[in-house]
């Protein structure tokens, strides 16, 4: 269950030290003491433990004596040094939980762009919700788990270096859209770093202190070394701290310093933020750590201060923490790794310190009273052992990462890195040596050579996911594959890294995962480096238009290194207008390979289909089809598709109400983009998927013109049973024609059918008013192209609501000799790159087909557009040639059938004419399309070249 359910939406604000112990507290815990220590009669019982300590077998935690009930917060915190918060107090818990729900509603419909009352308007609406909502729950309950190893591409890992700090470089931290890169050095300064362009955007200079009465209390800024950094997640505050012991927190936006929170008694050593973004029930909290062993919450959305965590024997290296109110932190020397249970005020107590066999012989070693001989012989043996030594005792846990709710890595001096569960308290599994061995020649008899581990000095991991990566001075970073069961890991490959990396996180910008490390000369908590290393120079990709083809293009994108992709909608709710659609084996070839599929579970299996006669309703053609094959032909509701293709657009990317006006090249510094709302946008590559009628054809292709064909359609879905009570053959899809104009009646899953009625009008008397697409019109208005069709068809027709029919009118253009322009910045996919409007009922499934292969030809040439582009015009061209050339020729051979028949024809000749009984031409070169394999025998050639 999402905890924002029952998080009190106002802050929280736990000043134990100062209150009596409250209702919420558990009976029996003890008032801590002044500093920090319990007293004598306040010692935990056995049961009352400070610390939850865990049995080496799976963790029972009703039975499991030994949560600790012990008040760790601080006993001796300065109040005045935090400003409060305010408590709940007249409301009962229904109506409490009532007003939670709405405001988390509210939160979900916010982030997803929605304006109020629209939240039961429709059921894209609530399939977008109940997706987050989803979501949530799993994020929530750390259940997410992201495989995205295999697809993260580490050889020539792109990097950029920058050189800004006068002295070392303590740390590095990207914003959550990976704009930003913020380091920290030794001289005091913070640098903000433009990661599109690797130049430096502004410096958060070092404050003198201020002597007075405050000692710097008052000062913005810090006054001394800053160690380290965090951003939140939301991207507007940047926290800081360091040697003046004072919690920092910025506005980004505004590069302004927004408040310090004093209150730690040594220098700040870790900063890490909950990665819940802030909702209407989520406040931004943020943890510290500090030399003075203590860990601090605090509440940014209050600006106060919150508590403080006890527990640590040592200075606190490291801290991490994820979307729940939990938080890991490292003990350094303490060689423990503790994980936090915020609201149940407990800790878990993870010791590491792993002996080494060699030490272990050692201690069990009775050297006393043995001759000098027997001496030498056991110091040669060990000598012999040592050098095998793989295992090595560890004397400091210097780093921790957070994979999900449960699980979590450290690392430490011995060069061993554990993975962690909270159900064991051992780890479950050991790297031993993670980045080798450091060798010195020494001129010692017995060990001529002395072998150290080097110590693992940086940890990151990309949270709910299968990759975390590691740091030390061996120069690489090396990255870490999890097994599907989080019970070990493996080496995936390493990127080059000199100096030390001192710290290193992983940041998911919309559509791709960036590793983003700092390094240095010395080890991490020395504070001693020299230079920072980030990521490369992306390509920003912007895709025009979220209609199935800019959504799979982003999909698709998505899965590329060093690119951004963005959608720019018109739209302000993404709401699929029209009715069903039919996928059949091509387009269900294409959703396999962007992973969407398995997500689209609604339709009607299509087993026949029929061709009538829409006025006598003679049985014309009937094409049985084959339904027991993994995904068989369907007829789905548009929305059904479009949810589908939304839940794997990764967060982020689409924004809304950007109805594209302009294009403008820029030569090399890109193509620039205007919105009808006044804002524009730079983009490296824009992908026009804004349909038929494209603006960004019309700006690259500015001689380009579509045409009214004729045809007129009509669409609107309706209650189905109610319909096939009325004519069982309803039940089956069907198209019911007149000579020129067809109802096509198909169940589309879910007791819901579609009505799709097409009429034909000379475009040469009509053109002029057909401009509409997906406009309304009244019922009346449809019905009369219809009047003398089977009384059910009409009925059927009568019973669509006044108000949901959609008008199309089809249009469509020439053919394109390229799909690119503007010297390899614009690029067409859809029904942009082909004005056919929907002549092969597949339209959907070619838009996608173009998405997937753009980006499979940008993957191949490393996003170079001016070798990616080309392949893409070298594959999809061809197709659409054939298309057009094939509807050529379908044309030619109707206008001959039909001048056979001559003008006395009857209507049911004139119908019969129309439709295709003899099963056509092979159309399995569309219908049966299979895009990976063109793929492939493209490259196939192109290498033969
Ligand atoms: C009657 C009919 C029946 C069809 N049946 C099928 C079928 O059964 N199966 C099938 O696969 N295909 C079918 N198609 C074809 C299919 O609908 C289209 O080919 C497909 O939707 C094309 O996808 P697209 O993403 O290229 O364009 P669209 O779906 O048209 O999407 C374009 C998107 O761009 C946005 N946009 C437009 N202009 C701007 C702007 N200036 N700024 C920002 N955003 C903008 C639009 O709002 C829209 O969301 C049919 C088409 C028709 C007309």
């Amino acid at each position: 269950m999402p905890d924002s359910f029952f998080a009190p939406s106002k802050t929280r604000k736990r000043k134990r030290s100062q209150e009596a112990p409250s209702s919420s507290r558990k009976p029996g815990r003890s008032a801590p003491s002044k500093g920090g220590k319990q007293k004598a009669s306040a010692a935990p019982t056995p049961k009352k433990r400070r610390d939850e300590e865990l049995s080496d077998e799976t963790h029972d935690s009703d039975s499991a004596g030994g949560i600790d009930e012990m008040d760790l917060r601080a006993p001796d915190v300065d109040p005045d040094a935090y400003e409060s918060g305010e408590e709940d107090e007249d409301e009962t818990p229904a109506e409490k939980r009532l007003r939670l729900a709405k405001m988390y509603l509210d939160g979900v419909k916010q982030g997803l762009g929605l304006a109020d009352g629209e939240v039961d308007a429709a059921e894209i609406d609530r399939e977008l919700i109940s997706a987050r909502l989803k979501q949530d729950v799993l994020e929530h309950s750390g259940k997410v788990h992201l495989f995205v190893a295999d697809n993260y591409q580490i050889e020539d890992a792109p990097s950029i270096r920058t050189r800004g700090h006068r002295f070392s470089v303590t740390g590095a931290v990207a914003s959550p859209s990976a704009r930003w890169l913020f380091t920290s050095g030794k001289d005091g300064v913070i640098i903000k770093w433009d990661l599109h362009t690797g130049r430096k955007a502004y410096t958060f200079y070092k404050c003198r202190p201020d002597k007075g009465k405050g000692k710097g209390k008052d000062v913005s800024g810090h006054t001394d070394e800053v160690w380290a950094l965090a951003v939140s997640p939301d991207g507007k505050y940047l926290a800081s701290g360091g040697k003046d012991r004072r919690v920092g927190v910025w506005d980004v936006e505004k590069n302004e310093w927004v408040k310090g929170f004093s209150g730690h008694r040594d220098h700040i050593s870790a900063l890490a933020f909950r990665k819940a973004p802030p909702t209407a029930t989520t406040s931004t909290q943020l943890y510290s750590g500090s030399f003075d062993r203590t860990l601090k919450l605090f509440d940014l959305t209050s600006m106060g201060y919150v508590e403080t965590l006890f527990g640590h024997q040592a200075p606190v290296l490291a801290l991490d923490a994820l979307r729940a109110e939990i938080a890991v932190s490292a003990g350094g020397r303490d060689k423990t790794v503790r994980f936090w249970k915020i609201p149940e005020e407990t800790q878990l107590v993870f010791r590491g310190g792993g002996g080494s066999k060699w030490m272990d012989d050692l201690d069990g070693m009775d050297i006393d009273g043995e001759d000098d001989e027997a001496e030498g012989a056991r110091r040669k043996k060990r000598a012999e052992e040592k050098a095998k030594e793989t295992r090595f005792v560890e004397g400091s846990i210097e780093c921790v990462a957070m994979i999900d709710d449960q699980t979590f890595v450290s690392g430490g001096d011995s060069g061993s890195i554990c993975l962690w569960t909270t159900q064991k308290k051992k780890p479950v599994f050991t790297q031993a040596l993670a980045h080798g061995l450091d060798e010195a020649h020494v001129e010692t008899e017995d060990m001529p050579i002395v072998r150290k581990p080097r110590w693992v000095t940086a940890i990151g991991a990309l949270r709910y996911s299968d990759l975390f990566a590691s740091g030390s001075w061996d120069g690489s970073i090396r990255v870490w594959k999890l097994d599907a069961k989080l019970k070990s890991f493996a080496l995936l490959g390493t990127i080059s890294a000199a100096g030390v990396v001192n710290s290193i996180h992983f940041c998911t910008p919309p559509a791709r995962v960036r590793l983003q490390c700092c390094m240095g000369e010395l080890a991490r908590n020395t504070r001693g480096s020299i230079e920072q290393e980030t990521s490369a120079r992306i390509l920003r990709v912007a895709v025009v238009g979220g209609g199935p083809g800019g959504l799979a293009t982003a999909i698709a994108l998505s899965k590329i290194p060093n690119l951004e992709v963005k959608i720019y909608e018109q739209a302000s709710l993404l709401r699929e207008v029209g009715a069903g659609i039919s996928i059949g084996q091509n387009t269900w070839n294409v959703l396999e390979l962007l992973g969407v599929a398995d997500t689209l579970t609604s339709g009607h299996v299509i087993d026949a289909t029929l061709n009538l006669n829409g006025k006598t309703g003679e049985e014309i053609h009937r094409q049985v089809k084959t339904v027991s094959v993994k995904r068989p032909q369907i007829r789905a509701q548009r929305t059904k598709l479009q949810s589908a293709l939304l839940a794997h657009v990764p967060p982020g990317v689409i924004e809304l109400s950007k109805k594209l006006t302009r294009v403008v090249d820029k030569g090399k510094e890109g193509v620039e983009l205007h919105f009808k709302d006044g804002t524009s946008a730079t983009a490296d590559l824009v992908v026009g998927a804004d349909g038929i009628r494209s603006v960004v054809r019309d700006a690259a292709w500015p001689d380009y013109e579509i045409k009214f064909t004729g045809t007129t359609i009509w669409r609107a879905l309706l209650p189905w049973e109610d319909v096939v009570k009325q004519d069982p053959r309803f039940a089956t899809t069907a198209w019911w024609h007149g000579p020129t104009t067809h109802v096509w009646l198909s169940p589309v899953g879910e007791g819901l059918g579609e009505i799709a009625a097409r009429s034909w009008q000379d475009p040469a008397v009509h053109s002029a008013d057909k401009v509409s697409w997906g406009v309304p019109v009244g019922n009346a208005y449809v019905q009369s192209h219809f009047e003398e069709y089977l009384p059910g068809i009409r009925e059927v027709i009568s019973w669509v609501k006044e108000g949901d029919w959609r008008e199309f009118a089809a249009f469509a253009g020439p053919e394109l000799s390229k799909l690119t322009a503007w010297d390899d910045k614009v690029v067409l996919v859809g029904d942009s790159s082909h004005a056919l409007s929907g002549a092969f009922g597949s339209g959907a499934g070619f838009a996608m087909e173009d998405g997937w292969v753009l980006a499979q030809a940008l993957r191949y040439y490393r996003n170079d557009v001016h070798r990616a582009l080309p392949l893409f015009d070298r594959i999809r061209l061809p197709y659409y040639a054939r298309m057009y050339a094939h509807l050529g020729e379908q044309a030619a051979q109707r206008a001959a059938r039909l001048e056979r028949l001559g003008d006395s024809a009857s209507y049911d000749d004139r119908v019969r004419v129309k439709i295709i009984t003899d099963g056509g031409k092979d159309m399995s070169w569309i219908y049966g399309n299979n895009i990976g394999k063109v793929w492939d025998e493209a490259i196939d050639a192109l290498q033969l070249e």
